[in-house]
Parts: C-alpha cells; sequence; structure tokens
C-alpha cells in the first residue's frame, strides 16, 4: 500500500513528463475504478493542460489550465508510467500484469518540450479512483485534511493545540487526517520511537519539549523515505510480481520480538493492536 513517502516519490517522476503537458486524447478501458469515473471525465480532461502537480496527503493532485483538479489515489496496487509515444511498455507497470489488462486509464499528452507523452493507470485491485472538479468546487476528500506533515503549517504549537484535551491515545490522534494529513500507521510507528513516545499514552498528556521531537521526528522518517524512494523510482516495478512500492528498513515496524534498535537500549519490539491497528514499539526506551 504506497504511503505519503511513495506517492510524492510518484509526484516527483511524474511531474517532469506531465507537468505544462496538454490532454489531447483519455481513454478509459472501463467504467469505474475503486469508485465510477465522474460524467464528464475525459471530456473534462480533454483539452485542458497540467499547469501542477501537486499532492495533499496520499492523493495526487493536477491542478488543470481551465481552473479545474483531477485527482488520483493509488489505492493498493494503483501505478502510473510514462512513456514517449510509440514504447508499449504496459508490461513494466505491474509486473503482474504483463498482458496489460489491468491499465485501466491511458491518456495521450503532448508536452512543450517532451512532444508526446503517453500515460498509463494500471491497478490490478482496482482500490485506487479518480475523479474531477470543477474550478472552485468543494473536495470532499481534500477539504477536511489537516496540515501536510511536511509543511509549514505543522509546528509543535499547532500540534500541541490540536492535542490538548484529548484523552485518546497518541497512536490514534495521530492517525487522525484532520489532525495531520497523510501521516500512516507504519510512520506514526517510526515516529513515536524516533522520538522516545510511548503510544499509549494519552494525547494531551504529552509535554511542549516531547510534541517539538514528535514533529521533528515525522518530518525526518517521511524525508528519509522520499530520500529512499527517489533511488528506486526507477525500479518502480519489481520481478517479484508484487506491486513496485519500495520496501523501506524501518526501525520497529513489522519487527515484534526484535531487540530495540536504539543503541543501549535492551529493549525487545513489542505489538499490540490500537483502534484496529498494529502498533510496534518499544517499551523500555518509549515512555
Ligand atoms: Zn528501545
Amino acid at each position: 500500500m504506497p504511503e505519503l513517502p511513495e506517492v510524492e516519490t510518484v509526484r516527483r517522476g511524474l511531474a517532469p513528463y506531465i507537468e505544462g503537458a496538454l490532454f489531447e486524447r483519455v481513454t478509459l478501458n472501463r467504467s469505474d475504478l475503486r469508485f465510477p469515473f465522474p460524467d464528464g471525465f475525459v471530456s473534462g480532461l480533454e483539452g485542458q493542460r497540467i499547469t501542477h502537480l501537486g499532492r495533499r496527503a496520499k492523493y495526487l493532485v493536477a491542478t488543470l489550465s481551465g481552473g479545474g483538479v483531477w485527482l488520483s489515489h493509488l489505492g493498493m496496487t494503483g501505478a502510473f508510467l510514462v512513456a514517449d509515444q510509440g514504447v508499449n511498455e504496459a508490461s513494466r507497470l505491474n509486473p503482474g500484469d504483463s498482458s496489460g489488462k489491468h491499465v485501466h486509464v491511458v491518456a495521450n499528452l503532448i508536452h512543450p518540450a517532451r512532444g508526446r507523452v503517453r500515460l498509463s493507470y494500471s491497478d490490478p485491485r482496482r482500490f485506487g479512483f479518480m475523479d474531477l472538479f470543477a474550478p472552485g468546487a468543494a473536495n470532499p476528500f481534500t477539504d477536511p485534511l489537516g496540515p501536510e506533515p511536511l509543511g509549514n503549517d505543522l509546528s509543535a504549537p499547532y500540534l500541541a493545540g490540536r492535542l490538548k484535551a484529548r484523552k485518546g491515545p497518541i497512536k490514534t490522534v495521530l492517525l487522525d487526517q484532520r489532525v495531520i494529513a497523510g501521516l500512516g500507521n507504519i510512520y506514526v510507528c517510526e515516529a513515536l520511537h524516533m522520538s522516545r513516545i510511548d503510544p499509549r499514552r494519552a494525547a494531551g498528556t504529552l509535554t511542549e519539549r516531547e510534541i517539538e521531537r514528535l514533529v521533528a521526528a515525522i518530518r525526518q522518517v517521511l524525508e528519509a523515505a522520499i530520500a529512499a524512494g527517489g533511488s528506486t523510482l526507477k525500479d518502480f516495478a519489481k520481478a517479484d510480481g508484487q506491486p513496485g512500492y519500495f520496501q523501506h528498513s524501518f526501525a520497529v515496524y513489522g519487527h515484534e520480538g526484535d531487540p530495540c534498535p536504539r543503541p543501549g537500549c535492551g529493549g525487545t519490539i513489542e505489538r499490540i493492536v490500537q483502534a484496529g491497528r498494529s502498533t510496534f514499539f518499544c517499551p523500555v526506551c518509549q515512555r
């Protein structure tokens, strides 16, 4: 499942090919992904130029020249591929999709510098989706989100304000997308370990200093993952039949029973379940 760093890596990989490009023709090979494509999806894209490819939480958000917004979510197995026209590399998109039968969307674009670019979207499990919003229209996916974890709006004073009086465990509160956008289970576990905070602590009991450590840790774990992703982008499709989302090395996530990697700690990583999600943490150094 692509998390924020993977989506950001995809955005950075795609942007040089599609930012500034004009949708010449869009072909849908089926009427739905996780949700049906909206009415007017194809006609709303064709003739539009992508002025900016952004990301909000785990959504790719493309701003169009007419002011509309094209939104994509990769779900669990969604992947984009760009190719120069005439190079059929659909099979590289998902190794389980050598036939290309899971390529659901194909867009022919004209890029001012690169010429013709073909953008394909493949998604064997179809948990991904796309939507299109008219200029200025409310966006039910991105409007309710809290600040981006890597943006300037996430600060220790902001987070302190949101945690104050919250009695739920800090782990669960950090997964609330209205508090911080796009922070998934893996990176919450990692950031809490890095900042030495027990995931079971009531959110409202964190001190100012702990919140400062936590905000710094959130940025650090995400930036490290994005940096690792950049170098693996070219290997996006792996040979093992799994979609090509890269596997990072994590300090605690997936490490139940392993020694805590913090030097001198000596603790053992435990797994508990909080709000239906696995939490990995070290009960010795996380307080
Ligand atoms: Zn430890």
